[in-house]
């Protein structure tokens, strides 16, 4: 019984899939592939010298064998017979051994190959800009990083070599038996065909069928998912449609065991057909040796005929994995000219070639007649002019989606804007060295993330040199110490993936203790519009109170609370600075502000002294 399904046979030939994205081979692509073999060029030679050395020496014993006929068996010779037979042997061993060495060092230099390649993809998709991961799905960018260049050690651990192996083989081959004799060498030439093409024939057909039998196979469990499921009876029930269910059924059953028979069958024949004309091309050197020999009193012993069938049954192998390897060798460039484009992907964000030092670092932001859009078709942010001077704090009020996070992403180059520009400490961020930027600004992000290990550790990724000292003082400012006192490890109690140990006031106070960690010139605190209870709040209320009226700060604000502690409002409604000021004039002045102080701030409020 043939193999189904994931046989040997399957990944032979290309898919119409695959025959549609076939890459384009071109001198460039194949430059860029090697470039990343020419580091290990040494490791390289050396894995081409064992390659070439042991698919000789496996070819030797073939060569021995004639002359164990002749001079060992037929000239009576034991001594000789012993010798050459230790002698084939030894051949046969030696070739096994440099091929060990061989495959340590393909695998030697695939592991370091992908080893450079993994390292600067990720280094790259550092580079990248937040558009790039909120247009990206993530699975895609984990494949290209894991099965992709995982293919790339395949490519290079086997493919290449099994190209090379065999090439290699096949010429030797072929030299020994035009040595040899260059009739039966090319008697020898024109029989491989013979067993080539139907090889290649019952296995394309052996393919198909099987690929036939799997898509009937997943229709069958597609008709009895729908149909044997309650629902699917209720449906068949009430149509009274059992009938019709049943001769679909059927006869996608049928269908099935057809395939099944005719796979099988294929197999059998497969087997004949090879059977039958590898024994064709033997005899045939048998024939046209013994022609020669009988005939034509050519110089041919029986060992040289002996070992003319020999190597030519060495020539099948090669052959038939050379023809394969055009299908393995297509994929391997539609694998790395996939991930070439991801390599090739501009970043966005770019440092300037001259960053500019601000004169003094404190936290001043300014926006100039600034305009953004995530997608040329849809402007976010439209002509905003705002500043906030050193020292001082800025609430951003507006309706759910006008633009409030899109404008704070502007200030670390989260993205640039699309006009007018951003100064922060007075020098245009986009002229600023971008790690010393980022390192300046501190954000408390409505979406609070922790990394899965303890509290210490995830406090210890803003700052970390930091003392038990200054761990204790800032998550006591954060309002969180006592949570942590209160936890029977302390500040090594786990998080849980992503904080999910932790509540949300929990986690936000967690990332206000981080943030007052890294001691930035300036803080963005952006609150979080889910609703945590009175009491979380009130505690959050306590930790920034304070930070707000010692540092430059820009809050998103969806709490009067929040909103009062600010120097400076500035209501957003789709993407403009509508209205500015303090709470008291903006209540009054009837526009945006005063919309949703009644219905969101004052309910708020009320909500929050029934509670
Ligand atoms: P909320 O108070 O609900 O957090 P917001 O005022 O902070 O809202 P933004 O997050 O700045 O609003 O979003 C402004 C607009 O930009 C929204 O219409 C949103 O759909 C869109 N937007 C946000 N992020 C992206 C993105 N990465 N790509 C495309 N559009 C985006």
């Amino acid at each position: 019984m043939p193999p189904r399904g994931g046989g040997p046979m399957r990944g032979q030939f290309l898919t119409e899939e695959e025959k549609a994205n076939r890459p384009k081979v071109t001198g460039a692509l194949l430059k860029r592939v090697f470039s990343y073999l020419t580091p290990y060029w040494a490791q390289l030679l050396l894995t081409l010298a064992c390659i070439a050395v042991s698919s000789v020496l496996s070819l030797l014993p073939s060569v021995l064998t004639g002359r164990i006929l002749d001079d060992g068996l037929i000239g009576r010779d034991l001594h000789m017979l012993i010798v050459l037979i230790l002698l084939s042997l030894g051949v046969t061993l030696g070739a096994n051994l440099i091929g060990v060495a061989e495959s340590y060092l393909n695998n030697w230099i695939a592991q370091h190959i992908t080893f450079d390649m993994r390292n600067s993809m990720y280094r790259h998709l550092q580079s990248m800009s937040q558009r790039f991961f909120t247009t990206n799905n993530q699975g895609d960018i984990i494949t290209r990083m894991t099965s992709d260049i995982d293919g790339v050690q395949r490519v290079i651990s086997s493919t290449f070599t099994t190209i090379l192996s065999n090439a290699i083989t096949l010429l030797a081959a072929l030299a020994l038996m035009y040595r040899e004799n260059w009739v039966l060498a090319t008697v020898g030439v024109l029989v491989v065909p013979l067993f080539v093409i139907p090889t290649r024939f019952a296995g394309k057909t052996r393919w198909e069928l099987t690929r036939e039998a799997q898509e009937c196979n997943d229709e069958i469990n597609g008709i009895l998912n729908e149909t044997l499921s309650v629902s699917g009876q209720l449906l068949v029930k009430i149509f009274g449609k059992e009938e019709h269910e049943y001769k679909k059924y059927e006869d996608a059953n049928r269908r099935m065991i057809r395939l099944n028979i005719r796979e099988s069958m294929a197999g059998r024949w497969f087997f004949v057909v090879i059977s039958t004309f590898s024994s064709v091309g033997p005899m045939l050197l048998y024939l046209v040796g013994g022609i020669l020999m009988m005939r034509y009193d050519a110089d041919l012993s029986v060992g040289d005929v002996t070992v003319m069938v020999a190597l030519l049954g060495r020539l099948y192998g090669p052959v038939n994995t050379l023809l394969n390897i055009q299908v393995e060798w297509i994929r391997s460039m539609a694998l790395f000219t996939r991930i070439f484009d991801y390599f090739d992907m501009p970043v966005e964000i770019k440092n300037p070639d001259r960053p500019l030092r601000p004169a003094h670092i404190d936290g001043s932001v300014a926006f100039h007649h600034v305009d953004f859009a995530y997608d040329p078709e849809r402007q976010i942010l439209r002509d905003v002019s705002f500043r906030l001077e050193a020292g001082r704090s800025v609430a951003i009020v507006g309706p759910s989606g006008s633009g409030k996070s899109t404008m704070i992403n502007l200030i670390p180059r989260l993205y640039d804007v699309t006009g007018g520009m951003v100064q922060f400490c007075g020098v245009d961020v986009r002229k600023q060295e971008l790690a010393a930027l980022r390192a300046r600004i501190g954000i408390v992000s409505q979406e609070t993330y922790l990394f899965n290990g303890t509290i210490r550790e995830n406090l210890l990724y803003a700052k970390p040199d930091a003392t038990e000292a200054e761990l204790v003082a800032a998550c006591d400012k954060a309002n969180i110490l006592d949570f942590i006192e209160k936890q029977e490890l302390g500040f090594d109690a786990m998080v849980g993936n992503r904080g999910l140990k932790l509540s949300g006031g929990e986690k936000q106070r967690l990332s206000i203790a981080r943030v007052l960690l890294k001691d930035p010139a300036l803080l963005i605190f952006d609150e979080a519009t889910a609703s945590l209870d009175s009491i979380s709040e009130s505690k959050i209320q306590e930790a920034i109170d304070p930070i707000i009226a010692s540092r430059t700060s820009i809050l998103i604000a969806h709490r009067l609370s929040t909103i009062l502690a600010a120097d400076e409002i500035l209501v957003v409604k789709d993407g403009r600075i509508v209205e500015r000021g303090q709470h008291a004039e903006l209540v009054k002045a009837g526009g945006v502000y005063t919309e949703l102080y009644e219905t969101q701030f004052k309910r708020a409020l009320e909500a929050e002294s029934v509670n």
